[in-house]
């Protein structure tokens, strides 16, 4: 009789054990999964700094070679207002104030990430956007599907792409051929939206570039982009401009 009162008290310490194990389990699962996930958000934002510091370093470039493009090849003040006139540089705004940056991001609305394709400038609505380049506008819509809203794309010379997002007003229309200054027409908040602003983009033979690299190109800056932008072959563009004017 003592054994079997022993053996049950055993029987139910031991039930008691694996119910207190089980919830240890359960628990222990929920924190590796908070664990995890914690893990993977910094992962994710290590990688954003990565992409950041890679474009400010410039890693695994020669970068005495891209500086001696410029000096080797002495362009004139005429070669080098030709340049800025035909591809996309200086601000499409009269200030700007950035709220978010070209790279990849946690979406503020779906909490994915993903890579933000152009630079957002906060802009009350109304405010005036001129274009960076000469080129034609090849799309000018007041509804678009992407989520844009109003806006409008422009093709410059070189194979440059510009696109103005979530326009209020449209002063272009498709197949213009406009100036570098042409008033493209005004900021506003329409389309996926979350406030005013003016959601701009440059891309060079349909891929997207930091759009900022061309914002802050002028021609005081002007041999800056052959180190911060190494999507096109700036040392042929050069030879092409120098050879223009030996037709
Ligand atoms: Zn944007």
């Amino acid at each position: 009789m003592i054994t079997f009162c022993i053996l049950g008290a055993y029987i139910i310490y031991l039930n008691i054990n694996i119910y207190n194990l089980k919830d240890t389990i359960k628990t222990k699962d929920e924190l590796y999964k908070i664990q995890i996930n914690n893990r993977i958000n910094e992962i994710n934002l290590l990688n954003d700094q990565l992409v950041d510091l890679q474009q400010i370093l410039n890693i695994g470039l020669d970068l005495s070679k891209k500086d001696n493009i410029y000096l080797n090849t002495k362009l004139g003040e005429k070669d080098k207002e030709y340049i800025l006139n035909s591809i996309p540089s200086g601000s499409p705004l009269e200030r700007t104030f950035i709220t978010s940056k070209y790279g990849y991001r946690i979406h503020p609305l779906t909490k994915k990430r993903r890579l933000h394709t152009g630079v957002d400038f906060k802009a009350k609505i109304g405010t005036h956007i001129y274009s960076p380049a000469d080129g034609v506008v090849i799309k000018a819509r007041n509804f678009d599907p992407g989520g844009y809203g109003k806006m409008i794309t422009i093709a410059h010379n070189f194979g440059f792409k510009t696109l103005y997002g979530h326009m209020s007003d449209i002063y272009v229309k498709e197949g213009q051929i406009i100036q570098k200054g042409t008033l493209l027409g005004l900021t506003g908040n329409t389309g996926q939206s979350s406030g005013p602003h003016l959601h701009y983009e440059v891309k060079f033979a349909e891929k997207f570039v930091e759009p900022i690299n061309f914002v802050y190109w002028n021609n005081k800056t002007f041999n800056t982009i052959f180190t911060k932008d190494l999507s096109l072959d700036w040392e042929k563009l050069i030879l092409l401009v120098k050879e223009r004017k030996n037709d």
